[in-house]
């Protein structure tokens, strides 16, 4: 099978791999989607983190769909069985610690990541354990099958702590997942809706996904802006997807007194905060974002996307076969891509 092969250099290779057979307890899927993250764009890269992290040599690659062509022994029918289509929740626990027998699988003390710590889905076909299979109707298409992972990381954003209903609100970052959030926040029920980028063509996407006014913060006052948008209040709500220290900062300052913050954007690495005005004086609630809540969060993605309330495909910017990875990968680092799908099925 075509597969996407990372070694401890910048770049990809493509190569021919045997199709890998599932285990007990593991399903075998033919990929017919898979998006590709910011994770895996640090993976090609090959910057510190990966570096760092990256369990390789091996295929790369974690957001995907496709149909079960064989599973392994010990599989439940009534979990996952051959021709279902799945998506994959990629974040692999462990079932033992403290967090996962108290119900709180998404923060696993041991968590592992596939395309990470276990072998990933840049290929025809990945095996993944059935426990971590989502699985979908079958007439949803596969590029949106795909990208409900990502999403899932901005459903789980937008409807932590009180929520946005009724509440204004304040997305900084409009990459592939702010973007997504603020479709998440218009059907929740958003008041006022205020997103923030640099980039002045995600500005234009945040507006067409319902963002009521955007910000360049290199060319206005972002918390002026949100001031004047909420009476002087501030935003109720604070959507961190920029993982940018400005960004954070500015979000902070435009947060209401006793407004919540919910944080899903990694910064670098450590970032300067005024804590002390931020979030004690200001009595801010601030929560922190991993992942998808397993499996709360893909019931909410299911109805939100097939009840037509959200339209991911507006954030697809390109669907090529895998084969064409490298135009794909490089338009992402020339920050002209948003969420491009890549194809293992087609050549
Ligand atoms: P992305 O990098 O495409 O989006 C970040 C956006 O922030 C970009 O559009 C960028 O132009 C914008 N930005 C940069 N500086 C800014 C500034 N000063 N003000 C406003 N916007 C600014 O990433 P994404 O795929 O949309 O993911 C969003 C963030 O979430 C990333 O930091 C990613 O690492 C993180 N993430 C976290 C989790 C989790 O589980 N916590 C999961 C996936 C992704
Ligand atoms: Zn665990």
């Amino acid at each position: 099978m075509r597969a996407l092969f990372k070694e401890a250099q910048p770049g990809a290779r493509l190569i021919d791999a045997p199709v890998p057979t599932p285990g007990p307890g593991e399903i075998l899927v033919k990929v017919m989607a898979t998006s590709v993250c910011g994770t895996d764009m640090h993976i090609y890269n090959w910057d510190g983190w990966a570096q760092s992290r990256f369990k390789g040599p091996m295929i790369f690659g974690h957001e995907m769909t496709g149909e079960v062509v064989q599973v392994g022994a010990n599989v439940d029918p009534s979990l996952v069985k051959v021709g279902d289509h799945v998506s994959a929740e990629t974040h692999l626990a462990c079932g033992h610690c403290y967090q996962c027998r108290t119900g709180r699988k998404h923060i696993c003390a041991n968590l592992r990541i596939l395309g990470v710590d276990a072998p990933g889905i840049f290929a025809e076909y990945a095996v993944i354990p059935a426990e971590n299979a989502w699985v979908n109707d079958p007439e949803m298409p596969w590029e949106i099958a795909s990208l409900q992972e990502p999403f899932g990381n901005a459903v789980q954003t937008v409807l932590a702590g009180p929520g946005v209903s009724s509440r204004t609100v304040l997305v900084t970052g409009c990459g592939p997942i702010g973007l997504m959030a603020i479709q998440v926040a218009r059907a929740s029920g958003a008041t006022t809706i205020v997103a923030t980028d640099v980039n002045e063509k995600r500005l234009a996407l945040a507006r067409g996904m319902g963002a009521d006014v955007t910000v360049n913060p290199r060319e206005a006052d972002v918390v002026k802006v949100a001031r004047d948008a909420t009476r002087g209040n501030g935003v109720d709500v604070l959507l961190e997807f920029s993982g940018n220290q400005t960004a954070i900062r500015q979000g902070f300052g435009a947060l209401t007194y006793g407004g919540h913050a919910s944080m899903l954007g990694i910064p670098a690495g450590a970032i300067e905060f005024d804590l002390a005005n931020d979030i004690v004086f200001k009595a801010a609630t601030v929560i922190g974002i991993s992942g998808r809540k397993m499996f709360e969060t893909w019931y909410q993605v299911r109805e939100l996307v097939t009840s037509g309330k959200v339209d991911l495909k507006s954030v697809i910017s390109h669907r090529v076969p895998l084969t064409r990875f490298e135009e794909v990968f490089d338009a992402v680092n020339r920050g002209e891509a948003i969420k491009p799908v890549l194809l293992p099925q087609e050549l």
